[in-house]
């Protein structure tokens, strides 16, 4: 590894033009003036991430300082540059996506949080319910040589029991051989323990005997107390759903992790749910990849509210790269940011732009103009317009084709 001085690194960031003789006069007193603002603006917006940036340079830990400073800065070029150094570390220019799709079984739900557009009450307009034999009518409509994985999340339905989910991992697993089936939220799995009576341990080792292949990560929302009391109050704490995610690893489950960004969270609420990640991740080593979800507020309570910007959106996947050096991935997931911006993600820390999905509803409920899915060829093409090396990957990141 290369250790960089100070010295070095301000060496290399091109330094202003130094003049050494600008003329006499008049002009020569205005040109002079000018380099002078021009050098006290360049050594002021240089002094202000330069520590971070040795930081990066020699592999250090950034703290939670360092993040917050990271947020409130406007100097969006620096940050992504120092994600994409800790990107290509990483990754080098290889960019992951996936042939997935999606299977979101209920959306009546036992919880009212009030970021979510998808949940509806018994008996509401559009609220559904698959049961066994919907899944297999399912099953039959597609094409399962398409795709690698099956990504499975609902609601916490009141009149579904532990048997159900058991029934639906093997009704999948037999009716899909040899696809990698993702299910379950750590939200839903703590419903499924509850609705068996037993341990999260022992839910978990009987559904990873069903067919649970690994969890997508979602639930997390934001870990903040305070602020998960106010946009979810009925869900889990965010230490039971870090908590879910140790045991399902103890057991040899990968994940994901995800946060929820945009809504009424503040910067610091950002920075601590990245570092509490990091932590978990140091004590269990099972997250995959960390995905920033930005807040559609379409049809929620929170409908008055804008949706995230994409300056907003570049600087949470360029800070979760430089704060989480201990996941191996960081996804820009096209639904939520758009296929243009996740593009652009991939030199702003992101090396994982999801993948085909067909066909998401839940960001879709909340008013995501995106796409219900995109085809193999689109996403490939998407990459190597941005210059990196596409690779279809399994859900466990093992290469499927790398398309070079
Ligand atoms: S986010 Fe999940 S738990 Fe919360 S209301 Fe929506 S479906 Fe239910």
């Amino acid at each position: 590894m290369q250790i960089f001085t100070d010295k070095k690194i301000k060496s290399l960031i091109s330094p202003p033009p130094q003049a050494p003789f600008l003329g006499r006069g008049k002009k020569g007193r205005r040109k002079r003036r000018n380099a002078k603002l021009y050098r006290h603006l360049y050594n002021k917006k240089m002094d202000k991430l330069t520590d971070i940036e040795n930081k990066v340079m020699r592999e250090e830990r950034l703290s939670f300082e360092d993040g917050l400073r990271l947020f409130k800065s406007n100097d969006l070029l620096t940050i992504g540059r120092l994600a994409n150094i800790v990107r290509e570390r990483k990754n080098g220019d290889m960019a992951y996506f996936i042939s997935n799709r999606h299977l979101n079984y209920s959306n009546i739900c036992v919880n009212n949080c009030r970021f979510c557009a998808f949940r509806k009450s018994k008996g509401e307009e559009g609220a559904y319910s698959m049961r066994i034999k919907d899944i297999e009518q399912f099953a039959e409509s597609i094409d399962s040589t398409d795709f690698s994985e099956l990504h499975v999340v609902g609601s916490l339905e009141p009149d579904f029991t532990f048997q159900y989910y058991i029934d639906l991992l093997s009704t999948l697993s037999h009716l899909f051989p040899g696809v990698h089936i993702q299910a379950f939220t750590a939200v839903e799995i703590a419903h499924i323990a509850k609705m068996g009576n037993m341990p999260v341990k022992d839910a978990l080792e009987k559904l990873i005997d069903a067919g649970l292949g690994s969890l997508p990560g979602g639930g997390a929302e934001i870990f903040n107390e305070a602020t998960r009391a106010k946009i979810c109050p009925d869900k889990i704490s965010g230490n039971e759903w870090l908590d879910i995610m140790k045991t399902a690893h103890s057991l040899g489950l990968k994940s994901n992790a995800t946060m929820l960004y945009g809504h009424i969270e503040t910067l610091k609420d950002r920075v601590d749910h990245l570092i509490r990640l990091r932590e978990t991740q140091d004590e269990s080593g099972g997250f995959l990849a960390f995905i920033p979800l930005a807040f559609h507020p379409a049809n929620t309570e929170y409908s008055s509210m804008s949706r995230t910007s994409g300056i907003d959106d570049l600087k949470m996947i360029a800070i979760s790269r430089l704060m989480l050096d201990n996941f191996p991935h960081i996804k820009a997931f096209w639904i939520m940011i758009g296929p243009k911006l996740s593009q652009i993600s991939l030199s702003f820390g992101g090396d994982d732009i999801d993948g085909t999905v067909i066909e998401e509803k839940i960001t879709h409920a909340a008013g995501a103009d995106t796409e219900r899915g995109l085809t193999r060829e689109r996403l490939i093409g998407m990459i190597r317009e941005a210059g990196r090396v596409p690779v279809e990957r399994g859900t466990l990141y093992d290469h499927i084709k790398v398309w070079v």
